[in-house]
């Protein structure tokens, strides 16, 4: 398998499926120091030369504190291929690290989106491009329906709150796999983050419940991947789909009932 070949094919049908580029746009791709946003990068680049539409793509990491090792590297690599990289050391962020070293993901992805915003301003860019992977897609589909009482994922395009930013994700359709033989054949040094290494989240357990599934069913992703594009809702229990003027399930019911059965 020719892995460039695939990488733009799949990257290319998000972009145009999801219509996530048009002409004129400048594409700040958020590097995050890891194999995915690297390879989307490189990905972007390339269907910037011979894309039918014009656009620009520069990239930026915020620095939050969170890097296991320095991030240098990954500068002097993208600056010696002549990419034009901008990195942002947050320092509101460095703060939340000192006063709450324990704090959650929605404090930090807080942080991250103001300094992101900011950031993206000073470039002139009208674009921000995620690394979220098919992976990443499937995991949140699984962790929305199980933990959240909902049948979501991630938006493959959406707008930022103030309609200035096109939030674009175009690695939905590209695995994992991808993306690791990638970036390992571009010599990319990936720059870990503290996070990747925790044990025992949500995260990792759906991961490990794809890996012990895949070994009998290596298609799962894929599979779910095309059920996220191909909604049946008549056979879900939304009543607003039944041509019923009755509100959506409300997702607290699902405790309650949970509560029920174990009481039986
Ligand atoms: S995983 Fe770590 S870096 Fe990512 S949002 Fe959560 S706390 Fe922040």
């Amino acid at each position: 398998m020719d892995i460039e070949k695939t990488l733009l094919r799949k990257t290319g049908e998000a972009i145009g499926r999801f219509e996530m580029i048009r002409d004129g746009d400048r594409v700040a791709v958020a590097l995050s120091g890891g194999k995915d946003s690297v390879t989307l990068l490189e990905a972007l680049l390339l269907l910037a030369k011979r894309a039918p539409v014009r656009f620009t793509v520069c990239a930026f990491t915020i620095e939050q504190g969170k890097f296991l090792r320095p991030i240098e590297p990954l500068g002097e690599w993208l600056r010696s291929r002549g990419i034009d990289w901008t990195c942002y050391h947050d320092k509101p962020s460095f703060r939340l690290l000192d006063e709450q070293p324990d704090h959650g993901c929605d404090l930090c992805s807080r942080y991250r989106r103001r300094a992101v915003y900011e950031v993206v301003t000073g470039l002139g860019a009208n674009v921000i491009a995620f690394g979220h992977t098919a992976d990443d897609f499937c995991e949140s589909f699984l962790r929305n329906a199980m933990f959240t009482g909902r049948l979501s994922a991630l938006p493959p395009v959406t707008m930022s709150g103030d309609n200035q930013f096109r939030l674009i994700r175009p690695l939905c359709f590209v695995t994992e796999e991808i993306t690791t033989a990638y970036a390992a054949s571009l010599g990319a040094p990936v720059i870990p983050c503290g996070c990747s290494q925790k044990t025992g989240t949500v995260r990792r357990q759906i991961r490990d419940l794809f890996a012990g599934i895949e070994k009998e069913h290596p298609n799962l992703r894929q599979s779910l991947l095309a059920a996220m594009g191909n909604l049946q809702p008549d056979r879900l229990l939304d009543p607003r789909y039944h041509g019923m003027d009755l509100p959506a399930t409300p997702p607290v019911l699902f405790p309650v009932l949970n509560d029920l059965v174990t009481k039986l």
